[in-house]
Order: structure tokens, then sequence, then C-alpha cells
């Protein structure tokens, strides 16, 4: 099956690629020569994923998966949220928003913060289907790593001693919002096999 992905980020386009089934081919938004951003106008992750899904599918009528992903402090009362892409501004600008955040943080005693991702699903005929995937863990004193993309390098999973931005792809996939709700996507896929 072919599986339109709402992506024009690389470093995301990679992680899809290495958790969905076997015998999916996603094509990302580059593939098909989407060069316009699709706007994200909902006030929360899941309206913001099916605005993205929603719109593919109109104009591609092919199965359909995009996610949104809000990195939700504890001591900023979820935020940045919903805008974790735009914190510091527009254009997205993954250093300015690091650095606000940190500088929002100084002398934060609570550091705990989660990765959420919402994932929508359109398959081929029409219907909707959301997953959710969430990580829980710490915002770090200071950047640590250079892997990964966004927030990675100041974001710490509970389990582990490592930031994202300094572990393998393949270690944050297997803990990572994205790859929760991936791997529940996965296992739609794999039992109901549409
Ligand atoms: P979106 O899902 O592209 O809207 O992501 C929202 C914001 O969260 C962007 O600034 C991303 O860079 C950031 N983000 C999304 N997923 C991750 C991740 O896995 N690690 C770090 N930052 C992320």
């Amino acid at each position: 099956m072919d599986l339109i992905f709402a992506t024009h980020n690389k470093g995301k386009l990679k992680e899809v690629q290495m958790l969905v089934p076997e015998g999916i081919t996603v094509i990302s938004l580059d593939d098909l020569g989407v060069t316009e951003e699709i706007e994200e106008t909902g006030s929360t992750l899941q309206e913001n994923a099916l605005i993205k899904a929603r719109f593919l599918f109109s104009r591609y009528k092919s199965p359909v998966l995009a996610d949104d992903t809000g990195l939700e402090v504890a001591g900023l009362d979820g935020a940045p949220g919903v805008y974790s892409a735009r914190y510091a501004g527009e254009p997205s600008n993954s250093e300015h928003n690091m650095d606000l955040l940190l500088r929002n943080m100084q002398g934060f005693e609570n550091r705990n913060a989660r990765f959420r991702t919402v994932i929508a699903y359109i398959n081929k005929e029409g219907e909707e289907i959301l997953f959710e995937g969430i990580v829980e863990g710490a915002i770090l004193l200071a950047r640590q790593g250079a892997e990964g993309f966004g927030y990675d390098p100041i974001f710490k999973p509970l389990s582990s001693d490592l930031s994202f931005a300094q572990m393998p792809l393949a270690e944050k996939n297997a803990i990572s919002h994205r790859g929760r709700a991936l791997k529940k996507f996965g296992d739609y896929i794999n039992t109901t096999n549409q």
C-alpha cells in the first residue's frame, strides 16, 4: 500500500519510514511535489492532524497519515503545546524555540514535560482513525547532543540518562511519542488490513 505522509520534515519522514509495517511505501509531500505548507489553524493537536490529513485525502483520494506533535511543559501549564513549532515566532526555528523555552524556564525546579503526538489516518474508504503517543520526561538546563531535530537536544525521557539528541534514531523511536503512536497505527493496519 502507498501511504502519503503529510510532512516536509526529513527527520520525521525518516522516523516514519523506519516504523511503518512492512508492505507500506511512505510517500512524502516532497515526493508528490507539494511545496505549500498546509496551515495548522486548529487549537488542538487532533484538529491539526485532521486538517492536514483531510486536505491531502481530498486531493489524492489515497490513504493518508498526518501527525501533529506538541511539547507540553508542566510548569508552563502545558505550553508550548499545540504552538510548539512557532513558540518563538514564524518562520519556525528550532534554535530560537529552544532558547526561548530555556529562558522561560530559568529557575524552574519542576522541569517535567512530555511530548504528545496525535496521528490521523484516513484509509482508502475515507474513514478517519486517530492514534495518540506520549513520552514523559524533563527539560534539561542546556542542550545535549546533535542528533534528531526540533526540541530533541533539551528533552530527556524519563527512562534514559540521554537526551533524544544523544540517542541513535532506533533508540529514540523505541520510546518516543511518535514511535508509540505509530506502533498503534501499525497494530491497527496489521489487524484490520486497511
Ligand atoms: P509538528 O508535529 O511538526 O507540528 O511539531 C511541532 C513542533 O514540535 C516542532 O517545533 C517540531 O520541531 C517539534 N517536534 C515534533 N516532534 C519532535 C520530536 O520528536 N523531537 C523534538 N521536537 C519535535
